[in-house]
């Protein structure tokens, strides 16, 4: 294909500038609808043609009529919308998939739900071992901390481990308690919470690092478990018109289930993995890095970014913040690493060629990771390097400007950012409003020239990007037609919107000269939806339904093809 091209354009300099060859004719032609490209120039046409795993032609249908040719799939769009193939710059695919072979709470609206779900799993899966789910709201239950005792009544004689849907608390029955070795002597962990009675005996929800003395406890999935599990992330991925994501944490099991699904020739899938690190030790961290990158340095998904989780959850009062918690006027939350082991970490990754993508909640956390980055660009100069701060609850207003400064990107999880009753009832009381009306602050962060870009972090939330997006238009719950609105003045136009899930997750992915924008000669990713998406009607965004997603060319997914099966 690449020959031909170039021949033709050799012979376009010779004989062909008084009688031009008609271009060969496309694959795949959709026209009669409303396209965006991404280009600023020229954000709507109404048709896109490709040949092989190439665009060809953007523009009017008239425009692209001259590429159809006897064996070209036209496509009539009649209005649907098109759109380059979205990346999801924050998610977890093996952890979905793991919820969907467990106990998925997720889908579950009040406490008797997710009680007669976990009976309904414990009677599917006789025996005495571990009922292991996750995904359970934390707003359902009195400051996030649901005790033992609910499920000790519904599950009594085998241990039971629930993790919540933000993935920082967990939540465990009398014998999960027992059998995780967890009691009245247990000391916290550093960096962790067990939540007790008050008279010290553990009551059932663990935060943190604390989780992890259960995790280890838990029977661990088989490599063909989590390529089943991944092949059917992937596939719901593609449903959702996702053609690129940033895995916002791996580690070497998540790597070799990506490698064993890529060596079976399953994975039309874009993007970069980022690497587990611990910021307590930047040395053991780079090792750790560069120890994986080289040993899957062949995966689709290149492990070329490291994670660092700075601090926790405001939930669980874990987040970093500048100023204290109202109902803990002593706490502010903790970071975990040190400013001067961070900053030590992130120069040593960033100098050896690593993204970097931190996880930060708190403003606290927020203002040490760009001072960290702020150390690197000193230590190592000013380069390429794809940064990335995940989550950004709250963000001080003085470091707004900061962000484009460092060329930092703000990877924002935008479903989280109207007033539902995390924030209303858990978070409210916890920092006032006055930081809750600067919560999720993209409109402030592009307004100070910063990056945004779109991520689900599936499974904590859904991975229908069409919801977030819509959120980051209206601040208002996607459920409702008129709702209260979080921050005003924080929404994004549509098209930036867009941008966060497309130009803008490319050009962090350093994928943008491939993808992210529709023009001649970039890659047939693309996404099309049933209906047309307008500012106007926003509360109609998430409506819409991807009808097709396609790969290089190739439909990865048709909305009247085959429901994907179970993992
Ligand atoms: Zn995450």
């Amino acid at each position: 294909m690449r020959t031909l091209v170039a021949s033709c354009a050799l012979i376009a300099m010779l004989a062909c500038a008084t009688a031009p060859a008609p271009a060969p004719p496309a694959d795949v032609v959709l026209r009669a609808g409303r396209v965006f490209t991404g280009d600023a120039a020229r954000p709507w046409v109404s048709a896109v043609a490709w040949r092989g795993d190439r665009v060809v032609a953007l523009g009017s249908d008239a425009d692209v009529q001259p590429l159809v040719g006897a064996a070209t799939e036209v496509i009539e769009l009649h209005g649907r919308t098109v759109l380059p193939g979205l990346h999801d710059a924050h998610v977890h695919p093996l952890g979905a998939g793991r919820e969907q072979q467990g106990c998925p709470l997720s889908e579950a609206k009040s406490v008797d739900d997710i009680l007669a779900r976990v009976r309904a799993c414990a009677a599917a899966r006789p025996g005495d071992g571990w009922i292991v789910g996750r995904g359970w709201d934390l707003s359902l239950f009195p400051q996030a901390n649901p005790h033992k005792r609910l499920l000790d009544a519904a599950v009594p004689a085998r241990p039971v481990y629930l993790e919540g849907a933000d993935g920082h608390s967990g939540w465990l029955n009398g014998a999960g308690l027992a059998k995780a070795g967890i009691g009245k002597d247990t000391p916290n962990p550093a960096n962790g919470v067990i939540e007790r009675d008050a008279d010290g005996t553990p009551s059932g929800t663990v935060r943190e690092a604390a989780a992890a003395l259960v995790e280890d406890q838990l029977p661990e999935p088989t490599l063909d478990d989590d390529v089943r599990a991944l092949g059917w992330a992937v596939a719901r991925l593609h449903a959702a018109g996702i053609t690129s994501i940033m895995d916002a944490s791996v580690d070497e099991r998540r790597l070799a289930a990506w490698q064993a699904l890529a060596s079976k020739g399953e994975l039309a899938l874009r993007g970069v993995a980022c690497i587990g690190v611990e910021p307590t030790d930047a040395t053991a961290a780079l090792e750790h890095a560069r120890a994986l990158r080289s040993r899957f340095a062949d995966l689709p998904l290149a492990p070329s970014c490291a994670k660092i989780f700075l601090d926790g959850v405001l939930e669980g009062e874990t987040a970093a913040l500048l100023e204290p918690y109202l109902d803990r006027p002593d706490h502010r939350g903790t970071l975990n690493a040190t400013q001067a082991q961070l900053d030590k970490t992130v120069a040593l990754l960033e100098a050896d060629g690593f993204a970097v993508h931190v996880h930060v909640i708190g403003d606290g956390a927020a203002r040490a990771a760009l001072d960290a980055f702020a150390a690197a660009t000193a230590t190592n100069g000013k380069a390429g390097r794809h940064r990335t701060l995940a989550h950004l609850q709250l963000v001080h207003p003085d470091d707004a400007p900061r962000f484009a400064a460092l060329d930092v990107t703000a990877n924002a999880q935008s479903l989280w950012a109207y007033p539902d009753s995390y924030i209303r009832e858990v978070n409210l009381p916890q920092v006032g409003q006055e930081r809750v009306d600067r919560m999720y602050p993209w409109g402030t962060l592009v307004r100070a020239g910063a990056s945004v870009v779109g991520g689900s972090d599936w499974p904590v939330t859904t991975v229908n990007p069409l919801e977030a997006i819509e959120v980051m238009v209206r601040r208002q719950d996607p459920a409702l037609v008129a709702g209260p609105v979080l921050g005003k003045g924080e929404e994004l136009a549509l098209e930036v919107a867009l941008g966060a899930y497309t130009a803008a997750a490319a050009r962090l992915f350093g994928h943008a000269d491939e993808v992210g924008a529709l023009r001649p000669g970039a890659r047939a990713d693309l996404v099309v939806l049933d209906a047309a998406l307008s500012a106007e009607r926003a509360a109609d965004i998430s409506d819409a339904k991807v009808w097709r997603t396609y790969v290089d060319g190739r439909a990865v997914y048709r909305a009247d093809g085959p429901a994907v099966p179970q993992p």
